[in-house]
């Protein structure tokens, strides 16, 4: 399990450089989706967990490592369109946003400042899930949207691009999943806090990115790619970087759908 790890290391790594190559890449920003031209639009990935605040991991699987992996390849895919500029909440293995082993909510929060200083028009937090009873039949992708309190129009926007992501996603052999935590069957889900409300009363979102993001009002919506603990999903979705590379294309397409943008 250690070599294997390590070989995945190596590997993001060898990945993350090469990568790097096409951070700089100009965008064209005169995509044109109808008579008129649209706006650039700038999307933020959202690499879950880091070295300090670790996901699931799980018989040789690391989230924080599969995560980014598929950042970058969505990274790549998007920047195929025109009238898009994509930023990541990071870029390395690290927390960069202070590494407080003690607590995860500056770096929630830091991620969401980010995603606001570059006026994101969405964020993406890219994860997968981990069925903590080792229930094995919960398997498949879902995307956890902003609930429709507070600001509704947040709660619209997530609901359609994680309707598309979700769509893309099934392309891959994912199935949708039904959360046990919030099922519905649809695989979009919102999640309210037990205690916590927004200035109007109304339950918050449980989420932190979902609900600071909702506070500055912007839409952050998290998907959920695939369940390590299903070995269907573990051994045809999570396990090769070639794996990765066909989540993180699916969100890029479900993102670009969204937005109607072409292809370069
Ligand atoms: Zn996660």
């Amino acid at each position: 399990m250690k070599i294997r790890t390590k070989k995945l290391l190596s590997l993001a790594l060898a990945f993350t450089c090469s990568l790097s190559l096409f951070a700089s890449t100009p965008i064209n920003a005169e995509a044109k989706t109808s008579k008129k031209a649209a706006k650039n639009i700038v999307v933020v990935l959202d690499p879950g967990h880091d070295n300090t605040h670790l996901g699931c991991h799980y018989e040789g699987f690391e989230e924080g490592i599969a995560n980014l992996y598929i950042a970058y390849y969505c990274k790549n895919e998007l920047e195929k369109y025109s009238g898009v500029t994509v930023y990541m909440t990071r870029y390395g293995f690290d927390c960069a946003y202070g590494a407080n082993p003690d607590s995860s909510a500056d770096c929630l929060t830091g991620r969401v400042n980010f995603a606001k200083s570059v006026n994101a028009d969405v964020m993406i937090s890219l994860h997968n899930d981990y069925d903590p009873d080792l229930d094995k039949s919960q398997n498949g992708a879902k995307v956890i949207i902003p609930n429709p309190n507070y600001k509704p129009a947040v709660c619209a926007k997530g609901m359609a691009v994680g309707k598309s992501i979700l769509s893309e996603l099934t392309t891959t052999g994912l199935n949708v999943n039904d959360w046990k935590m919030c099922p519905n069957g649809t695989g979009i889900v919102t999640r309210d806090s037990d205690s916590g409300k927004y200035p109007d009363g109304s339950a918050k979102d449980y989420y932190a990115l979902i609900n600071k993001s909702k506070s500055l009002g912007m839409t952050t919506v998290i998907v959920e790619h695939a369940f390590v603990t299903n070995d269907s999903d573990r051994l045809n979705h999570l396990s090769t970087p070639e794996q990765y590379q066909q989540l993180g294309i699916a969100d890029a397409t479900g993102i670009a759908k969204y937005y109607g943008l072409k292809l370069k």
